[in-house]
């Protein structure tokens, strides 16, 4: 839904800080009449001092998979963090390791653990800031489950777990839920993935 997306984020003011790729399908003369001021690559990005800004990491249609494209998701999510965190009111940032999905609908493994460990950096990251913080909650969970992945074992030729799918699509299988921080006890136990909406809502106080 590139199209509807793009549309959000120049017509309706969608967010502060936008970090991510498909500057091709963005028309900029449109962004900075909404107030955007733009930056492209990483090293741009760390630059960007915009009150309201859109980090393109690349000029790619389709990003690059990782490792190849660096490690634009942990910079991307610590430049969000250190801009967002001056706001003496709190902020909300949603962060998305999105290629996990791809390799897994591929059932491609060294896709899938690739992009998992780009993923698990950047939290690792966000986590290691939320720690010295200690005033912000962090919530890692799944949308889904994608290619019905099961563990076999060690595959010591090729240094990687045994892996097998058993599905090219997404699964109904549960996802974990970890939290850290103020508030991270409401996130045990089994329940549906809308009820995550609510007790974020709850918690805000909204
Ligand atoms: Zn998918």
């Amino acid at each position: 839904m590139y199209k509807q997306i793009v549309a959000d984020i120049t017509q309706n003011n969608a967010a502060t800080v936008l970090v991510g790729g498909g500057l091709p399908y963005f028309d900029t003369i449109l962004l900075k009449k909404a107030g955007y001021s733009i930056s492209v690559g990483t090293e741009a990005m760390l630059k960007n001092k915009g009150g309201r800004q859109i980090c393109f990491t690349d000029t790619l249609k389709e990003p690059l998979p990782a490792p190849q494209r660096g490690p634009m998701l942990s910079m991307g999510s610590m430049h969000a963090i250190s801009h967002l965190s001056k706001n003496k009111k709190g902020f909300f940032l949603m962060i998305e390791g999105s290629q996990i999905d791809w390799g897994a609908h591929n059932n491609d493994s060294a896709h899938t653990i690739a992009e998992a460990i780009d993923f698990d950096n950047a939290a690792g990251e966000v986590l290691k800031w939320a720690q010295k913080d200690r005033n912000t909650l962090v919530i890692i969970t799944a949308d889904h489950e994608c290619g019905g992945l099961t563990l076999h074992g060690y595959d010591k030729s090729s240094s990687r777990p045994v892996m097998h799918f058993s599905s090219g699509h997404h699964t109904a299988e549960p996802v974990p839920v970890y939290a850290f921080g103020p508030g991270a006890e409401a996130f045990s136990g089994v329940y549906q993935n809308t009820e995550i909406y609510y007790k974020m809502m709850k918690l805000l106080g909204l």
